[in-house]
This record gives structure tokens, C-alpha cells and sequence, in this order.
């Protein structure tokens, strides 16, 4: 089979090409064959059932990833972002090819007055595809991951085979970075208005203080988020040089109740990442701890000067390194003390596959054997 048969023009061997496929935005390199972009699901199915021996794909929406989720290894890069149709409408639900922008949907939902609730960082530019294949939370975290968001799905698998996704095998996809199939559309739930939030923000001194209200937040059932900001990030944000914590009611609990000024705050919480940027803290992480070992984890940061904010309702942190910080590791070592998780939120990708544990091996390969048994999507990835 020759894929130029059947991508004709939407197939590319030009070095520029290569080159920025051979990236994402992880400062991985990789090394890229060719590119193609499927805009018809045909096209994905024929290059798969028909892909010769050394033919190996790796799958890219907007490439945002941090991980080198997208990055190629001696493979042909398969950009889905020209299958990007609004397919059908519902009341409470919308079915959307893989490779429409989140932003582009979002423009589409304000016009029906319809709301996705699930808005990372990078809301404008990731697909709904990658978004799936990485199980992306969102700002909001308590809206959950896409895997509460995702009702159907249409993949084509490693062998070539198109299937409709659903119930319980919809664990095979989601979060399972493009290593079971490529995903062509889904049908994703929808409000029709955001939940309802007030908010409150607590000011302390010391970590141990914090904490004893944290645990007592935490118990509540009307508490949506408990948002943690350190005395750097709590500065930057015009806070105060204190610890604080942000916490999100799902009552009237919240002393703030101004949905204008309730915005205000939203936006705050964007700003941060984009501040951290700039004083060259690069490097997020992402670790997941239960809340017994938060207060040792957040001493150490404070010890250690290393800004961190954080969901502590999910036990997610998020500490920032600059480039090349010996303490970065040194962090790794701490949670695994602590019996958490290096990667809880963003993802594998091709740089944190040591910290999958055993467990969630077993059943990747197991999946992988299911659905890629010749192992020709995303190589590399996730595990080897
Ligand atoms: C500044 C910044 C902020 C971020 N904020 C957040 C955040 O708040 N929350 C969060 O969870 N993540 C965040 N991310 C990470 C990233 O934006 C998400 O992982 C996003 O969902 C990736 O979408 P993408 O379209 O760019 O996918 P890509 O990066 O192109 O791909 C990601 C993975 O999905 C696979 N994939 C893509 N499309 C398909 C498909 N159609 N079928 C099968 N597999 C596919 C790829 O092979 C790859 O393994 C952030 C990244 C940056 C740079």
C-alpha cells in the first residue's frame, strides 16, 4: 500500500514538514517519516488494515502535550486536525470529529447557549481527540476528567477495524494515549448551564494551620474545590505574600457570590501558569498525594523555595522547577516516599513511563495485544 495513493496532496515527505512533526510541546525530538492528514475516516481505515510491515503511525491533535506524547519515533505522523466537523446536535449532547479545536466547539456551544465544561490551560488549541486520548481535566477540576464527559466514541483500531465505543470498554481509550486506536469522532455530554459555584479565600501563616482547614473542607459535601496557592504564587497574584486557600462552594456557602467577581478569580487561576513562565519556572509537575502526607509534601516545597498551587481536594500539586533543577528529582523521590504518584494529572507520554506502575502495565499490554497486536500505533508511548 502506498499512502500517497491515498491521501494524495494531504500526504508530505518535506523536510519542514519532518521537522516540526518531529516535535510537540515537550522538548523532545523525534524523528518523523512523513506526514499525512485523514480527513475521511475511510482513509484512516484503509492506512491501517492495509499499513506493510515497517509502517509505524503516531497519532497528533494540536501536539500541546508536554510529555512527548505526540512525538514520532521512526513513524509517520498522522495530523487529525483536518477531521474537525461538528457532526450532530442534541439537546444535552454533541458529536464532534477528533480534530476539532476546543476552542472552535466552545464558539459553537455559546451560540446554542450550551456549555463543555472541561477547559485546560491551553483551551483555545488542543483537540477533543487528544484531549480524550489524554483524559485531560480542566480548570474547573471538579467537572472531573473527560472520562465523565464522553458517552461514545468511533475509533479505528490497530488491525483496522472501525468500533463503536461505549460503557465500560470506553476505559481502553480514554487516557490510553492513541496506544489502542485512533479516535474519529465522539459524542460528548453537555450542560446547558454552568454549575453554580460561591467562593471563599482563606489566608494562613503556617502550613500546619492550612492544613487543619483543609481537612475540615475537605469532609464537606457542598465544598466543590479546595485550590492551594503558595506564598509565591499568592503574591503574584496580588494576594499578599501568604499562604492561601481558594475554595469553590457548590451553595451559598462562599463569601464572594458575584458572578462578575467569581470571573475575576477564574481568571486568576489562568494567569498563574502564564506568571510562573515568565520568572522561567518551566518545568510543571504534577503529583498526586493523599491528603495524610500533603503537609509533608508542601513543607518540603517551602523548605526547598519551589512555588507550588495545587487541587487538594485531588491531591494534585503542582510544583515548578526551572530547566535542569536537581531538585525536580530529588521531588520524585519525596512522592514515591510518600507513596503518591509522580503523574497524576497530565499524562505518560514518552517521558514518564517509569513511574507507570505494574499494575496499569499489565493492563495497557493487555489492551495493547486486544486492539494493536502489531503494535504499529503511537510506538514508544506510554509503554514500550
Ligand atoms: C501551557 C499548557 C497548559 C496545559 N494545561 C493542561 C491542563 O490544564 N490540564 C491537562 O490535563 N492538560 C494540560 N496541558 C496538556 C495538553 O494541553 C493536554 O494534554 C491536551 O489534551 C492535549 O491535546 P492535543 O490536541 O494537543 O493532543 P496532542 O498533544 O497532539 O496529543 C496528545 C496524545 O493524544 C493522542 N491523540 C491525539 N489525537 C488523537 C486521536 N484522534 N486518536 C487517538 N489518539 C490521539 C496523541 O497520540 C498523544 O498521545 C497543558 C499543556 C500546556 C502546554
Amino acid at each position: 500500500m502506498k499512502l500517497q495513493d491515498i491521501f494524495t496532496k494531504a500526504y508530505s515527505e518535506i523536510s519542514v514538514d519532518k521537522i516540526v512533526y518531529g516535535r510537540d510541546a515537550s522538548e523532545l525530538e523525534g524523528s518523523c517519516q512523513a506526514v499525512v492528514w485523514p480527513t475521511h475516516k475511510e482513509q484512516v481505515q484503509h492506512m491501517l488494515k492495509f499499513a506493510s510491515k515497517d509502517m509505524h503511525f503516531t497519532i497528533r491533535g494540536a501536539g500541546s502535550n508536554t510529555l512527548g506524547a505526540a512525538v514520532p519515533s521512526q513513524s509517520i505522523v498522522v495530523d487529525m486536525s483536518r477531521m474537525n466537523k461538528i457532526l450532530e446536535w442534541g439537546s444535552d449532547f454533541v458529536v464532534v470529529e477528533s480534530g476539532l479545536v476546543l476552542g472552535e466547539l466552545l464558539t459553537s456551544l455559546e451560540k446554542k447557549r450550551l456549555v463543555f465544561p472541561i477547559k485546560p490551560l491551553e483551551l483555545p488549541l488542543c483537540t477533543i481527540g487528544g484531549m480524550i486520548a489524554m483524559n485531560t481535566y480542566g480548570l474547573d477540576t471538579y467537572y472531573g476528567r473527560m472520562e465523565n464527559w464522553v458517552e461514545e466514541l468511533e475509533v479505528i483500531d490497530g488491525e483496522g477495524n472501525r468500533v463503536k465505543v461505549s460503557g465500560a470498554q470506553l476505559k481502553d481509550f480514554l487516557g490510553a494515549e492513541g496506544i489502542t486506536g485512533i479516535i474519529l469522532s465522539a459524542k460528548l455530554k453537555l450542560l446547558t448551564e454552568p454549575r453554580q459555584k460561591t467562593v471563599s479565600i482563606f489566608k494562613f501563616n503556617t502550613i500546619t494551620s492550612l492544613m487543619d482547614k483543609a481537612i475540615i473542607l475537605d469532609k464537606s459535601p457542598n465544598v466543590l474545590a479546595i485550590e492551594y496557592l503558595d506564598d509565591f504564587c499568592s503574591h503574584y497574584l496580588s494576594l499578599g505574600q501568604s499562604l492561601h486557600l481558594l475554595v469553590e462552594y457548590g451553595n451559598d456557602a462562599g463569601v464572594i457570590k458575584d458572578p462578575e467577581e467569581i470571573a475575576k478569580i477564574d481568571e486568576l487561576k489562568e494567569k498563574l501558569q502564564h506568571v510562573l513562565i515568565n520568572k522561567k519556572y518551566t518545568q510543571k509537575e504534577d503529583p498526586k498525594i493523599s491528603i495524610q502526607q500533603h503537609a509533608k509534601f508542601l513543607h518540603w516545597c517551602q523548605k526547598n523555595g519551589v512555588p507550588c498551587f495545587g487541587h487538594m481536594k485531588l491531591g494534585i500539586f503542582h510544583p515548578n522547577f526551572r530547566e535542569g533543577s536537581p531538585l525536580q528529582r530529588e521531588m520524585h523521590m519525596l512522592v514515591m516516599g510518600l507513596q503518591g504518584e509522580i503523574a497524576g494529572q497530565y499524562g505518560i507520554g514518552r517521558k514518564r513511563k517509569r513511574s507507570v506502575s505494574l499494575d496499569r502495565k499489565v493492563r495497557l499490554q493487555t489492551l495493547k495485544t486486544k486492539y494493536d497486536p502489531k503494535k504499529i500505533l503511537n510506538r514508544g508511548i506510554l509503554i514500550d
